[in-house]
């Protein structure tokens, strides 16, 4: 380590920091106090770390070595509670995070509720959702999403996945060991495309932050080969599958990946996906008006899906400048969904959220102009 490096403690293991400890000359279990401090005290310095000795504190900023927390550069707050925050890291690259009381009806809100939503409630909120970013911008592509008119900058660093998480934990006073959080990588990117960096960061969060894996879930694009690695992970999230068509002409349309990996290949995925006691394979659909949200698209879903121990979650799209596709009715969705249902689908729709600070699905691009004004 030069002293002209920065090294952020962000994003580091146990094996890491032990070996950052060692090169300091300082005793291993420097490594379970630092852990403590930056991912369970959630410290935003080097010189917060109250059970260091001041002149380690002095040797590790001399040393350039920083927390890594990513700053919060704005804040916009819906009229439903949602919070969309707008969070930039050293090199001055920003994400979306985006915070929403209640959830939004999709995944994770079927569990019983518990001592920490009876809290929740006494502030008006008996569960909450963070939704989290895993690249800078997104190279997928897909049609009627805002994030993808930003392409793909760069990928976060698992710190800085970790980082995004903490950041909102530490402004909403809340912590996973009292209130219950759940937590979604549906924010900027396919996170299957920096698989690396994503499945580090869910172990530093289940192992050091304290976060439930069946409180997480990753949502995929269909990043075929990742999703056959993503299933012998010892620590993983629940899968989620963007689907969105029901034949192969209509998902290229919408979803270019998908001339890569197609319906066949995606499905044969999910039904060898190894499930574990009472987990679901979900699927996400946005319902497109007069493209992919008619009766005949919900029974071609429903073949594609036999067999397969699956939930779905429509979500009719949300709009957004740039996008050529229209928000489907409401009897529409409701149509759609019954046919789903009535084939024996498990099939939620997913409540809006944000909307109006474009903190919903599929609008996160970093959108500042807004009516909203920032929090400061
Ligand atoms: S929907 Fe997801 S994968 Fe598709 S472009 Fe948007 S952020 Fe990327």
């Amino acid at each position: 380590m030069t002293d002209s490096t920065q090294v952020a403690l962000l994003g580091m293991d146990r094996n890491e920091l032990g070996a950052l400890a060692e090169r300091l000359d300082e005793p291993a279990y420097r490594a379970q106090q630092l852990l403590e401090a930056v991912y369970r005290q959630r410290v935003e310095s080097v010189e917060q770390i109250s059970t260091l000795p001041q002149q380690l504190r002095a040797k590790l900023a001399e040393k350039n070595v920083s927390v890594g927390v990513p700053r919060i550069e704005q804040r916009f707050v819906s009229v439903d509670g949602t919070v969309r925050y707008l969070l930039a890291f050293a090199d001055g690259q920003s994400v979306e995070t985006v915070w929403m009381p209640e959830g939004d009806g999709g995944e994770a809100s079927e569990a019983e509720a518990g001592d920490s939503e009876v809290r929740g409630a006494a502030r008006g909120w008996g569960r909450a959702t963070i939704c989290i970013s895993s690249q800078v911008g997104c190279a997928v592509d897909c049609q009627f999403c805002l994030t993808a008119l930003l392409g793909v900058k760069r990928n976060l660093t698992a710190g800085e996945i970790v980082g995004q998480v903490l950041a909102v934990l530490k402004d909403q006073k809340v912590s996973p060991q009292h209130d219950r959080i759940n937590l979604v990588f549906m924010g900027m990117g396919e996170p299957f495309l920096n698989y690396d960096n994503f499945i580090k960061a869910v172990r530093l969060l289940v192992q050091e932050v304290g976060l439930a894996e069946s409180r997480m879930t990753v949502s995929t694009a269909g990043i075929v080969p990742r999703i056959h690695d993503f299933g012998q992970e010892e620590i993983r999230p629940r899968l989620a599958i963007s689907l969105n068509a029901s034949n192969d002409d209509q998902r290229t349309k919408l979803m270019p990946l998908n001339k890569k990996y197609n319906l066949g290949m995606l499905i044969a995925a999910a039904r060898a996906f190894p499930l574990r006691n009472r987990e679901r394979v979900t699927f996400e659909y946005v319902l497109l008006h007069n493209v992919n949200d008619l009766p005949e698209n919900a029974r071609e879903v429903v073949e594609l899906l036999r067999g397969i121990k699956a939930r779905m979650n429509l979500i009719a799209l949300n709009p957004g400048p740039g996008i050529d596709f229209e928000t489907p009715a409401d009897e529409a969705v409701a149509a759609f969904q019954q046919i789903l249902r009535d084939a024996g689908i498990l099939t939620f729709v997913r409540r809006p959220r944000g909307r109006d600070i474009y903190a919903a699905c599929g609008q996160l691009k970093r959108t500042v102009e807004i009516a909203t004004a920032p929090v400061p």
